[in-house]
Parts: C-alpha cells; sequence; structure tokens
C-alpha cells in the first residue's frame, strides 16, 4: 500500500486510509473502543503513561483509543502536507480550539468578513474576553487586505467560499500575504474539504472542518478536525488537551463509515448541484444564482484554478422577493427539509438575510444588484435532481398563488 499512496486516486484513499492498527488484520473497520480507562501491566507503565505524550499511545480516555485515532490518521492523510489532525466535538469547537491555539491577549486576529456566523461571533465575542482584537477585513480587496496588518496581527482566520453568499476568493494569494506578515493562516474549508481543496497545499497553515457536514454525511454526529504540519499541529493538540477536547469512539467510527463514501457523495452532490442552478438561473424570478460551481458566478475561474471538486451547497436570491414569498416557496418544498446545517445525505432549504452578517464588504446592492432579504439556500442530497427541480417547480407556483 505505501509507496505509491501519493499517486492513488481520492476514492482508493477514502478506502484504504486509517485502516493500520493491530485491528485491521482482522477487520474492516476499528473497533468501538470505548475506554476511560486504559490498564497497564504494572506501576511501572502506568507511571511512564503521563510522559510520554504520544499519538497512538494509551494514556487515559481524553487522548482518545484507536477508533479516534484511525479518524484523525484518516484525515491527515487525506490532507496533503498535513502531519496530524486534532478532533472536536463540533465544528465551532475546531474553529474555537485552533484559535485559541494559536492566539494569545494582545493580539489581533483578521477574519474574513463573509465567515460563518458563529466564527464571527466566536471572534467577536469569546476571543476579546481573553484580550485578542479582531478586524473583519474583505477577502475579494487584496490590496485592503494587505493595509489591514499591524505588528500585533499575528492571525487570518479565511474561509471559502462565503457562507450564504458563496463568492470564492483567491486563498493563495491571502495567504501569501499573510505569511509574508507573518501571521498564521487558518481556514475552514468545510465546504470543499480537502478532497476538493487541499488547504495547506494552497498555503494555509491550519485547515478545520465541521465533519459534522460531509464527512459525516448524515445528519447524524457532531464533529470539527484541524489538520497542520508538525509546527502548529503541535500547538493545536496541546491546547485541545487544555480545553480537555475529546470525541465519543461511537461518532469517530460513525465518521470514519461516513468518510468513506464522502467522495461518491460529492461527486453526485456536485452533479446536482449544477443541474438544479441551471435551472434556476434560466427563471426569470431568479435575480442571481450564488454557486461556486456554476460556470459564470462570482469566482468561477477561481474554482477552475484551485479546486478539484465542490458540494451541493449553493444560494440563490428571489428577484422583487419579499420574506412572505421566499417563505411561501420554502415551506411548499416537499423533498426539502427545512433546517440548519447541511452535507447530509438529504436536501435541504433555508431561508439568510446578508446584512446582519456582513461588516465591511459591499453586500448588498453594489456588488450584486439584489435586495436584502430573497436570499435562500439550498444543500441538495442525493435524491434524483430531477425530482428537486419538480419540487422547486412546485414550490415556485406555491409562491406565486400567494
Ligand atoms: C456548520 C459549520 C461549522 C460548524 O460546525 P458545527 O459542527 O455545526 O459546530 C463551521 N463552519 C462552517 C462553514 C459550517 O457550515
Amino acid at each position: 500500500m505505501a509507496g505509491s499512496k501519493g499517486k492513488q486516486g481520492k476514492g482508493t484513499r477514502l478506502v484504504t486510509t486509517g485502516r493500520t492498527g493491530d485491528f485491521a488484520e482482522h477487520v474492516v473497520n476499528p473497533p468501538v473502543w470505548r475506554a476511560s480507562t486504559h490498564l497497564y501491566p504494572d506501576c511501572a507503565a502506568l507511571r511512564e503513561g503521563p510522559k510520554a505524550n504520544e499519538d497512538g499511545r494509551f494514556f487515559y480516555g481524553r487522548r482518545g483509543a484507536p477508533t479516534q485515532w484511525a479518524l484523525s490518521d484518516a484525515l491527515t492523510e487525506l490532507e496533503p502536507g498535513a502531519h496530524g489532525t486534532v478532533l472536536y466535538p463540533s465544528g465551532v469547537a475546531a474553529i474555537v480550539g485552533a484559535l485559541m491555539a494559536v492566539l494569545k491577549a494582545g493580539d489581533v486576529l483578521l477574519v474574513t468578513d463573509n465567515a460563518y456566523d458563529p466564527t464571527r461571533n466566536t471572534a467577536m465575542g469569546l476571543l476579546k474576553r481573553f484580550g485578542v482584537e479582531n478586524r473583519f477585513f474583505d477577502p475579494l480587496d487584496l490590496d485592503g487586505f494587505a493595509e489591514k496588518f499591524c505588528d500585533r496581527t499575528k492571525a487570518v482566520m479565511l474561509e471559502n467560499p462565503g457562507s450564504l453568499t458563496m463568492e470564492l476568493c483567491d486563498i493563495p494569494a491571502l495567504a501569501a500575504i499573510a505569511r509574508d506578515q507573518g501571521a498564521v493562516t487558518l481556514m475552514d474549508n468545510t465546504w470543499a474539504t480537502s478532497l476538493g481543496f487541499p488547504a495547506l497545499e494552497r498555503g494555509c497553515d491550519i485547515a478545520i472542518m465541521a465533519l459534522t457536514k460531509h464527512v459525516g454525511g448524515h445528519s447524524d454526529l457532531m464533529m470539527g478536525s484541524a489538520s497542520a504540519g508538525e509546527r502548529w499541529y503541535r500547538r493545536l493538540r496541546m491546547t485541545a488537551q487544555q480545553l480537555g477536547h475529546v470525541v465519543s469512539p461511537d461518532d469517530a467510527a460513525l465518521a470514519l463509515r461516513g468518510l468513506r463514501t464522502m467522495g461518491v457523495r460529492l461527486q453526485r452532490e456536485t452533479a446536482s448541484a449544477l443541474k438544479i442552478a441551471q435551472w434556476l438561473e434560466a427563471r426569470g424570478d431568479v435575480a442571481q444564482v450564488l454557486c461556486p460551481v456554476l460556470p459564470g458566478s462570482s469566482g468561477y475561474e477561481l474554482y477552475e484554478r484551485d479546486f478539484t471538486g465542490g458540494c451541493g451547497l449553493f444560494s440563490f436570491v428571489l428577484k422583487d422577493g419579499d420574506d412572505a414569498a421566499r417563505v411561501r416557496l420554502i415551506d411548499a418544498l416537499q423533498l426539502f427539509g427545512i433546517g440548519y446545517s447541511w452535507g447530509g445525505f438529504e436536501s435541504l432549504a433555508l431561508p439568510f438575510d446578508v446584512p446582519s452578517v456582513r461588516s465591511v464588504m459591499d453586500w448588498p446592492k453594489e456588488n450584486w444588484g439584489i435586495g436584502d432579504s430573497c436570499g435562500i439556500r439550498l444543500s441538495i442530497g442525493l435524491e434524483d435532481a430531477d425530482d428537486l427541480i419538480a419540487d422547486l417547480d412546485q414550490a415556485f407556483v406555491a409562491m406565486d398563488k400567494g
């Protein structure tokens, strides 16, 4: 298996990765190893336990067991350039845990203005209480970004595409500027995962994912991860230990199961999303389709340049829509669930209003020419695309009936 690994395709790597423990000779999946207590053969071994803080060594349940280690190893192998991966009890915990690993009181954090809303709240709230200042920047304005740095800027938080509005930014260029300025770059890579966007190879120092979304893939677990090269991995790991983060072996086993099929799910969801986006784009009552995998969308040339795959999450904006019309449309959907989260096998829809979650970007009118409260986000699942289109079609009819 080793040796030719780098040349193997994504599907093969998804199947073979993380299957190297003693168990692998006997079963395909690691046993669900439930343990708070690990037993030592004698007192001498017990006394050695806490000293050697190494990966893959038993100590106590909080440092994990083979089930969690198999998942970490798999995620590390799938992220080119990573030395290790820390698991967190949610995606938000991964973001907060990673930021706390790289920042201290007095530092300044730059946050992309189109970040996932809890990232913004965390940056503004929790870190501020611990003496970290934060400033938002427009990720589409490279010159403006370079001007935001000061002596105390120690970290940059990126996300691509932007939350809700889905525009793509030039991550390699932003990361290069951050590196020149001596700041560490973190990226929320939940949308594409390491399969579609190798964040460390593109210049980021720490790649974060909400495993709750594509890796879990079945809407039945919460988890997050942060992968990095050796230097930052050590910091991430130590801080996670200090914060007491651990994930359950049951959830780790579910996440590993999800990971095996993630490649085919993402391919299928991306193909369906493109078909549905094209259908929406052709409608007179849709002002804009905000879909990174759709040719002609904002930053599509960056999608072609930097990504090797996408996913089924995108947004669109109703023309002349008001909230009541939007609610009629969403409530009429039969196949799409109404709910937060995304990346599961089932399709979801939710309304969003951008102005409340932007500080410095020119949303909405200048850049997009559209109104304030007519955004709808879709997470396309594994249903047949034609059925989803038929469902949307009847929901538009219901919207028009008023
Ligand atoms: C959902 C999400 C998160 C947070 O993940 P949780 O597991 O829900 O805490 C982080 N980033 C992005 C982009 C997300 O969509």
